[in-house]
């Protein structure tokens, strides 16, 4: 589904400088990874690379692989197609981000809806459907604000997968939990992942975490280079 070789992004100058390298990274339908590495070392830039929102600065292969063909992706960001890559982005990524993202005036089914509407999909049930497995059913009336910081987690997992993406992204979904509650959304979450075909980059600090919710680990290993600045490598996965 993705495919990427020698990808790489660089953030700040001098002694400030962070260097994310990828050698390879293969994303394959029913692979389940956890991105895991200490507070500063590239898990949220990792997964803004593979969301498609930060254009890479170079790269040997970036690809992204459907039914629907082959897309240069990096060829898309060097020519500046904004709307190619909103259009994948929106169709094939569901992505939880750390904060949850929920839009705070529209109710829970509404915000678990929202990828959908903006694709213009049918009603198909999946709003439901996805709120009884994530078990949010009977908070579907009500605004985030009103719902606990598990609940409100797992009705950011309902809405990275409503519209049925091929690649779904969580940049620490769990931290803000308990360690019970956290297994338990991981494993909600990868459930429904399994079910819809996906393949999944989880980015967590807690390996233990991911261990436990049965995560193929990929780590990011950091190092400080004689200018001040930082050279972190993604550990290959194939
Ligand atoms: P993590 O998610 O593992 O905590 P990040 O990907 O957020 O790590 O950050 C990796 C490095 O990139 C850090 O050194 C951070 O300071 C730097 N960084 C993150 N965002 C930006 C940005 N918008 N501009 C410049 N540097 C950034
Ligand atoms: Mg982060």
């Amino acid at each position: 589904m993705m495919s990427l070789r020698d990808v790489r992004k660089t953030r700040g100058e001098g002694s400030q400088r962070y260097s994310l390298v990828i050698p390879r990274l293969e994303l394959a339908a029913g692979r389940q990874f956890a991105l895991v590495g200490p507070s500063g070392s590239g898990k949220s830039t990792v997964l803004d690379l593979l969301a498609l929102v930060l254009s890479p600065d170079g790269a040997q292969r970036f690809d992204f692989i459907s039914d629907q063909g082959h897309v240069d992706v990096f060829g898309l960001w060097r020519a500046a197609r904004q709307n190619q890559l909103a259009q994948l982005r929106s169709r094939q990524i569901g992505y939880v981000l750390q904060t949850g993202g929920l839009l705070s005036y529209l109710d829970v089914r509404s915000n678990i809806d929202l990828p959908r509407q903006l694709l213009d999909l049918p009603d198909d049930g999946s709003v439901e459907r996805l709120a009884a497995q994530l078990e949010v059913s009977e908070h579907l009336h009500k605004k985030p604000q009103a719902l606990s910081v598990g609940q409100r987690q797992r009705v950011s997992c309902a809405r990275a997968l409503a519209h049925h993406p091929h690649v779904l992204l969580a940049d620490e979904p769990t931290a803000s939990l308990d360690p019970l509650n956290a297994l338990r959304v991981m494993q909600l979450l990868l459930g429904r992942v399994r079910e819809q075909g996906a393949c999944c980059v989880i980015a967590t600090h807690d390996e233990g975490l991911a261990r436990n919710a049965g995560l193929h680990p990929l780590r990011i290993a950091c190092s400080r280079d004689e200018d001040g600045g930082v050279t972190a490598t993604l550990e290959d996965a194939r």
